[in-house]
């Protein structure tokens, strides 16, 4: 049972960064202004985020890492719905059978914080050689730690998979830098946990109050962030609201950057990304890409839900439509800029 748990589990946990993605959500979903993450070899040794979210009550902890049970979507025709981040209650159960997983947290009704240990979807006692599982009291913030060690030491055939913990680094800081850029205005950070616990020697250290703009300048440079225009525009047929900065016909990116936001999920959604290529392609000098950073909102059930939520790759009803109407809205935004 444990195998196919396993096999399961990294059908959902592929690789560092999705963990990782996972858990971000987590964190904003619990109300975080705050996000540090700390990192060993690439998310493989270790996986580390604090935050200073609601914390989790100590009843919910030996529920913690059962499937399906502590998302806070109880009704079945939820299980449709991205509305929310939490949808399905599977991220920590499933990094919990491949993966040491442990939680230290405290809601602010606690006096103390509460630690507890995990291996495949229970708890375990946090001290090893103990018999006794319960959570047991220990000094902390406000909020939530989680600290994932040894992603995959037990599905060997998925560590073969991966490439090397610096590509696996890359991913992570490319996964954080998204949400940074998406949930602007909370104090983000990453580092290696070799690289010292000062916020200065972070890959990612964002400000608290800054803007989306703010944040893609601190990563993607001054430059990048002169060259951007924003679009917003809301519709009711096809349903859907759209937030962008794109770049305009003068920029002139080596490779394409292309962020895309469905409902707060980072998603890939190649119709879309097609879409915007053949755009640019009229407009941007030969062998330059454009940058991108899209949020779309649109109405959850629309959602294709053949395509499984911890997938990146998303689909959803009147694509054409709204990958037209995000076309037809960047255009007029970019002829008004060139007037
Ligand atoms: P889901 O997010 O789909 O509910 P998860 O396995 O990702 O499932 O998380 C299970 C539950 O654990 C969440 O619903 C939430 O109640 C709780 N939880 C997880 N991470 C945090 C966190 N950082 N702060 C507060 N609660 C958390
Ligand atoms: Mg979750």
């Amino acid at each position: 049972q444990h195998v196919v748990n396993r096999i399961a589990a990294g059908e959902i946990i592929q690789r560092p960064s999705n963990a990782l993605k996972e858990l971000i959500e987590n964190s904003l979903d619990a109300g975080a202004t705050t996000i540090r993450i700390t990192v060993k070899e690439g998310g493989l040794k270790l996986l580390q985020i604090q935050d200073n979210g609601s914390g989790i009550r100590k009843d919910d902890l030996p529920i913690l890492c059962e499937r399906f049970t502590t998302s806070k979507i109880k009704a079945f025709e939820d299980l449709s719905s991205l509305g929310t981040y939490g949808f399905r209650g599977e991220a920590l159960a499933s990094i919990s059978h491949v993966a040491h997983l442990s939680v230290t947290t405290k809601t602010r009704e606690e006096t103390c914080a509460w630690k507890a240990a995990y291996s495949d979807g229970v708890m375990i006692p946090v001290k090893s050689g103990s018999s006794d599982a319960s959570p047991i009291p220990c000094a902390g913030n406000d909020g939530t730690v989680l600290v994932v060690e040894d992603l995959f030491f037990n599905t060997p055939q998925r560590l073969k998979a991966l490439r090397s913990a610096s590509d696996e680094y890359a991913r992570i800081v490319q996964v954080v830098l998204s949400y940074s850029i998406h949930n602007a205005g909370i104090g983000m950070s990453c580092r290696k946990a070799s690289s010292g616990p000062s916020n200065a020697t972070a890959d990612i250290n964002t400000s608290v109050g800054a803007s989306a703009l703010d944040n893609i300048g601190l990563h993607y440079g001054d430059a990048v962030k002169r060259e951007l225009v924003e679009v917003t525009a809301e519709s009711s047929d096809p349903n859907v609201r759209i937030k962008a900065w794109c770049s305009g016909a003068n920029y002139q990116g080596k490779k394409g950057t292309y962020l895309f936001f469905i409902n707060n999920r980072l998603v890939d959604c190649s119709p879309l990304k097609r879409a915007l290529e053949a755009f640019y392609g009229t407009l941007l000098a030969k062998g330059t890409h454009p940058f991108v950073y899209l949020s779309l909102d649109i109405d959850p059930t629309k959602i294709d839900v053949n395509v499984h939520p911890t997938k990146k790759e998303v689909g959803f009803e009147d694509e054409e439509e709204i990958v037209q109407l995000v076309c037809e809205k960047l255009a007029e935004k970019l002829a008004e800029q060139g007037e």
